[in-house]
């Protein structure tokens, strides 16, 4: 069993096997996906796959590379999607210095919008994160004498100390291939201090695949080496990580058991 909570099966990659891509999922073991959306439109194909397959679960919201293109209806339409019963966080949000895309201070107005909403429909929130640490821990430290935070740092990237700030204030710390990748052994590191009850296995699909699938189009299938590298770090059973990431992931988002 694993759940990969990070995967964007909207998009262009996927249009032309979609089906066997769930199926080859289903066949590593794999009993849920998360897909992620990335604008309003891919939130809705989110929502739309999540409605059809009962193994995909959506998640909606404006990364932040898109919020300086989203139509001023944009963020009420992903309010109005996050009271589904189909869609379970809100997101991807957060901030992208990397990038560029959109003015900082634009970035920041979305995620306190969409920390906002996961407080409202009480479904956690999945924070992008890149070159942004120091924000980013700024920012969720600002608001986290308004309650409690829920939320998910997705594919994570940083060094120990933002990875023990986004613990102290409540997240879990979720991996993607990029800690396969040979030259981050310093990422490793990282995950060595991760208590167990906080660490998420994710693909990131179709980005950024694990080694030995570097450079191919990734999918949720592919999840196994992830988990695998980090049961390697944890000096655990592949079995053991599995079913302890599967759990977290299952009790952060509410996931049905399936039997
Ligand atoms: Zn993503």
């Amino acid at each position: 069993m694993l759940i990969d909570t990070h995967a964007h099966l909207d998009e262009q990659a996927f249009e032309n096997d979609l089906e066997e891509v769930l199926l080859r999922a289903a066949q590593q073991g794999i009993e849920a996906i998360l897909s992620i959306g990335v604008t309003e439109a891919s939130s809705r194909a989110a929502l739309a796959l999540a409605k059809a397959v009962p193994q995909v679960h959506a998640v909606v919201g404006i990364q932040p590379n898109y919020v300086s293109q989203a139509g001023s209806d944009d963020f009420e339409m992903i309010a109005a999607y996050a009271g589904d019963p189909h869609v379970v966080g809100i997101g991807e949000t957060g901030l992208d210095r990397y990038w560029d895309y959109a003015p900082i201070d634009l970035q920041r107005d979305y995620f306190r919008r969409h920390i906002e909403l996961s407080r409202h429909v009480d479904k956690p929130f999945i924070v992008h994160c890149r070159e942004a640490e120091a924000d980013v821990v700024a920012l969720l430290r600002e608001l986290a004498p308004g309650g409690p935070l829920r939320g998910v740092m997705h594919s994570f990237a940083g060094d120990l100390q933002t990875a023990q700030a986004c613990l102290d204030l409540g997240l879990h710390i979720s991996f993607a291939g990029m800690v396969t990748f040979k030259s981050n052994a310093a990422l490793r590191e990282v995950v060595r201090e991760i208590p167990l009850n906080r660490l998420l296995v994710e693909t990131d699909a179709p980005y950024l695949a694990p080694v030995p699938m570097r450079g191919k189009r990734n999918e949720p299938a592919y999840i196994v080496h992830t988990a695998r590298c980090l049961a390697d770090v944890k000096g655990i059973e592949f079995a053991e990580l599995a079913e302890i990431t599967t759990n977290n992931a299952r009790s952060l988002f509410g996931l049905p058991i399936p039997d």
